[in-house]
């Protein structure tokens, strides 16, 4: 009798397993922390059989706490920290280098100098990104032209490049199968998205050999099954998306216009724009969501830099508050921020305003401006950020967002969602379980292997903790969103090139 299905959760600091039951509860965590390397200022590796050795870990502990056995498990579904580039041997398994981490900046040089011979036009039109250290290909480019021999190797088909999916999967199968899915394919940078192929005229640009790349599959489906050798048992993975995607799918966003944030240290927001990508040039991304079914659906992302981020400065920076939690009861002591306005552009703007020299700024005090209001002022900041990047979606596609879904640390904060419900003018769903991600993983597998029949059965799994709806008039809405933009516009252009 199967009765769970394994979610395993690859993110940037810690593996996770989650086993779901059918109706989407959680029956079991395990979940392990692990090193982050910081070989220089501006680095950041894993050591990839770490990544392995604690994945593993923690699937076995899951089952264990629950007394399961392999028996119960209907399949596996893979969700990972994307972009992060590991290159192994392919007759070994052991990786050449380290995994360089998708927060690495060591090709930063390397991708202004791309942008200075004028490949952003071919780049951005062909896979849907902006070039940035970020994505995969200048971090293969950096790993063949630093360890020795390994552009010869390569080129002699001896290595193996993956994301963290793709390492997951050739380790879970015993090195038999090297594949990856249509989500985490579309952030290295080398993938077409309009043709759903490795780019022949961007692999040879970046001089990276065909038979390194991965497979690229559906995000629902069967990539292989598990080693009796590793697991004890031979499972399907059914199931495999980058975290943000897996997030939306995990929020049930299966639909056009279904759109999700994540406010976590940053904020990652996604739009489903079903079967069409709407190409931009406005800072927003176009990214594979999820292949299923015969289709594939597109995503347009957008990102706030300081999210959760601002919350954490107010307790370890400024220390007027003691955690995280406390800066709703903080703001709660006031009715409004008292005509306050942050503006934590700590390491700059992102869209739509795309200011690298803008600062953070507080506005507006005066001699009744207390730490209640600044706080308030705080948490209003992630509400008018996420607004101004869900603007810029809707103006991109034309799209008229009726509501949003909501996950990520910062999404326990009531009073952050019913001020973003108001400044927004729609209802702010909060789901009851908020392991999105995990759960969109589980869910793909699921329809794989035939848990689910459809989309619309997994829809009824669906349960919403609380509901946030809009109190406030239009013209509330528009003062305070022109004076954000005011504060805005002055937090511009100040940190001098
Ligand atoms: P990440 O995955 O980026 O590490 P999480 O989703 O775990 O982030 O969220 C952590 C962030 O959420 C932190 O920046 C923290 O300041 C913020 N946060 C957590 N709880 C709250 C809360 N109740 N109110 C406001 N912010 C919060």
């Amino acid at each position: 009798m199967k009765k769970y299905i394994m979610a395993l959760d690859q993110g940037t600091t810690s593996s996770r397993c989650i086993l779901f039951d059918k109706s989407g509860k959680i029956a079991s965590v395990g979940q392990r922390e692990f090193a982050q390397i910081f070989p220089q200022e501006g680095w950041v590796e894993h050591d990839p059989m770490t990544i392995w050795s604690t994945q593993i870990a923690v699937a076995a502990e899951a089952l264990l706490r629950i007394g399961g056995s392999w028996d119960e498990v209907y399949g596996i579904g893979i969700t990972n920290q994307r972009e992060t580039t590991i290159v192994w041997d392919k007759k070994t398994g052991q990786p050449i280098y380290n995994a360089i981490v998708w927060q690495c900046r060591r090709t930063a040089k390397y991708c202004e100098q791309l942008v200075h011979d004028g490949m952003e036009e071919t780049i951005k039109e062909k896979t849907g990104l902006l070039i940035d250290p970020y994505f995969s290909a200048t971090k293969i480019r950096w790993i063949l032209d630093h360890v020795e021999g390994a552009q010869e190797r390569a080129e002699k088909g001896e290595l193996a490049f993956g994301t963290v999916d793709s390492w997951l999967i050739w380790n879970l199968t015993g090195g038999r199968v090297h594949a990856t899915d249509v989500s985490n394919a579309s952030r290295t940078m080398l993938f077409n998205i309009h043709t759903l192929s490795w780019d022949d005229e961007l692999i040879s640009f970046f001089r990276i050999p065909r038979s390194m790349l991965p497979e690229v599959l559906p995000s629902s489906g069967i990539f292989g099954y598990t080693d009796r050798n590793i697991l004890g048992a031979q499972l399907p993975i059914g199931g495999v998306a980058g975290d943000q995607q897996a997030a939306l799918f995990g929020q049930c966003c299966f639909s056009e216009g279904e759109l999700k944030n994540t406010y976590g240290t940053g904020a990652f927001l996604l739009m489903n724009t079903g079967e069409k990508p709407y190409m931009t040039t406005n800072g927003l991304i176009t990214t594979v969501a999820w292949g299923l079914g015969g289709k594939t659906y597109y995503a347009l992302e957008g990102s706030v830099f300081t999210c959760g981020a601002a919350i954490q400065w107010l307790r370890d920076g400024l220390r007027v508050i003691d955690s995280a939690a406390d800066s709703e009861y903080y703001a709660s002591k006031v009715p409004d921020s008292g005509g306050v306005m942050v503006v934590p552009a700590f390491q700059g703007l992102g869209a739509p305003w795309w200011d690298p020299y803008a600062r953070g700024i507080i506005i507006g005090i005066t001699r009744a401006t207390t730490k209640y209001h600044i706080v308030r002022a705080t948490l209003e900041s992630l509400a008018y950020q996420t607004a101004d990047v869900i603007r810029l979606m809707e103006n991109t596609t034309g799209i008229c967002v009726r509501q949003l879904k909501v996950d990520g640390g910062a999404s326990a904060n009531n009073l952050l969602l019913s001020f973003q419900s108001d400044i927004l003018g729609i209802p702010i769903e909060r789901p009851a379980c908020v392991e999105t991600t995990a759960l969109g993983a589980a869910y793909l597998c699921g329809l794989a292997v035939g848990a689910y029949d459809s989309v619309d059965q997994i829809r009824e799994n669906r349960a919403i903790e609380r509901l946030f709806t809009p109190g406030q008039t239009d013209e509330w809405r528009d003062q305070h969103i022109k004076e954000w933009r005011r504060a805005v516009e002055r937090a511009l252009v100040w940190k001098e090139n």
